[in-house]
């Protein structure tokens, strides 16, 4: 049989053996007679794993204990409107960095709350590198300063923290969490939906510094409020028990990749080959500036595009899937999240040689 490689941006490629384990698991974890399925959320055996989950996921990032780990739903859309709802905090304004679609979204959910600040937009460069943090005009009097750290669909990453002073600083990780080791202090929340680095769609992590929650804006639903989730441990309500537990089995299959560091090794190895192939011919190109490709997301072109859907349809005959461009930048998308074994990056780069020798 050929070998599968999942190019896919989301939801979710796993880890093989993370997924063998949950098979193995299903229908009896750990001699309880029980899926995890079908645990209580609140019985003792569904607790030891979001406890379980929750301090590996603290190890990993070296989560400070004045943060508050959130298990919560809704996906990142959600915190779109949480952030402003539970952030302001009597404030009248926010500050927000335009870096492509995700910032857009984002900065779109936060103006039904409050004015938005746009401090820099990426729009002048074509969406193809970040401006620098001289170029931003923060206002002292926001709120927060949010910005999106992996822009899913353009491929831009940035490598850099924001220095804002003693205004929160707000990121939406959600394309590349866990794929390199983060200062969590210099944060005052960071979320991200599951379902790329950590597990199935269904479950958001939010991480919040604890003296942020508690001053939600007036109308904020019980649903919607940090502080509500926090003091019960996230199980205000029946918590996205399955997802909670896949996590956990990736918090752990990380752990034995050597953590952040060893994964974060792996990333720069795996994207490095790849954008080393897409520089060294003018068959394929990289719109990306130089200092923010996305170890994750990798956006290329074909220099005919009249080729795409043959390049597509042989990729997809050879095992590759999914690397078709997000429907609104067409072109290629290669995603090559923590799961994505160096292998799949080597099948990748032989078949886009051979795709070469007999096209170019
Ligand atoms: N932010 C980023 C960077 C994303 O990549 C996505 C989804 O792909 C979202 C937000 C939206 O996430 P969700 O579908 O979990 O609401």
């Amino acid at each position: 049989m050929t070998q599968i490689y999942n190019f896919s941006a989301g939801p979710a490629v796993l880890p093989k053996e993370v997924l063998q384990q949950a098979s193995e698991e299903m229908l009896d974890w750990h001699g309880s007679g029980m899926s995890v399925m079908e645990m209580s959320h609140r019985g003792k055996e569904f607790i030891s794993i979001a406890q379980e989950a929750e301090a590996d996921l603290r190890e990993l990032m070296g989560i400070p204990a004045n943060y508050k780990v959130l298990f919560l739903q809704g996906g990142a859309h959600a915190q779109f409107s949480m952030i402003p709802m539970n952030l302001l905090r009597g404030k009248k304004t926010a500050d927000y960095l335009d870096t492509g679609i995700w910032a857009q979204k984002a900065i779109e959910e936060a103006a039904k709350y409050c004015e938005v600040n746009v401090v820099a937009s990426a729009a002048e460069q074509q969406y193809r590198q970040v401006p620098q943090q001289s170029q931003w005009k923060l206002n002292p009097d926001a709120a927060f300063v949010h910005y999106t750290s992996n822009e899913t669909i353009g491929g831009l990453e940035m490598f850099w923290t924001p220095q804002v002073g003693h205004v929160p600083l707000v990121v939406d990780m959600s394309s590349h969490i866990l794929s390199r080791p983060i200062d969590v202090s210099q944060y005052g929340l960071i979320y991200a939906g599951a379902q790329k680095n950590i597990g199935p769609a269904g479950l958001t992590i939010v991480i919040v510094r604890d003296d942020l929650i508690g001053q939600t804006i007036a109308g904020t639903p019980t649903m919607l409020d940090y502080k509500v989730h926090a003091d019960n441990e996230s199980m205000y309500n029946t918590p996205p028990t399955y997802g909670i537990y896949i996590a956990g089995l990736v918090f752990k299959w990380l752990k034995a990749q050597g953590g952040l560091a060893g994964i974060e090794k792996l990333n720069i190895k795996k994207s490095g080959l790849l954008y080393d192939y897409l520089d060294s011919t003018d068959f394929y190109s990289s719109p990306i500036a130089l200092e923010n490709r996305s170890r994750m997301n990798i956006p290329f072109t074909l220099k005919n595009s009249d080729l795409d859907a043959d390049f597509l349809k042989q990729a997809q005959a050879q095992g590759l899937l999914q690397l078709k461009g997000h429907r609104l930048l067409g072109g290629m998308r290669a995603s090559i999240y923590n799961a994505m074994p160096l292998e799949g990056v080597q099948a990748l780069i032989a078949f886009m040689q051979d795709f070469e020798r007999t096209n170019g």
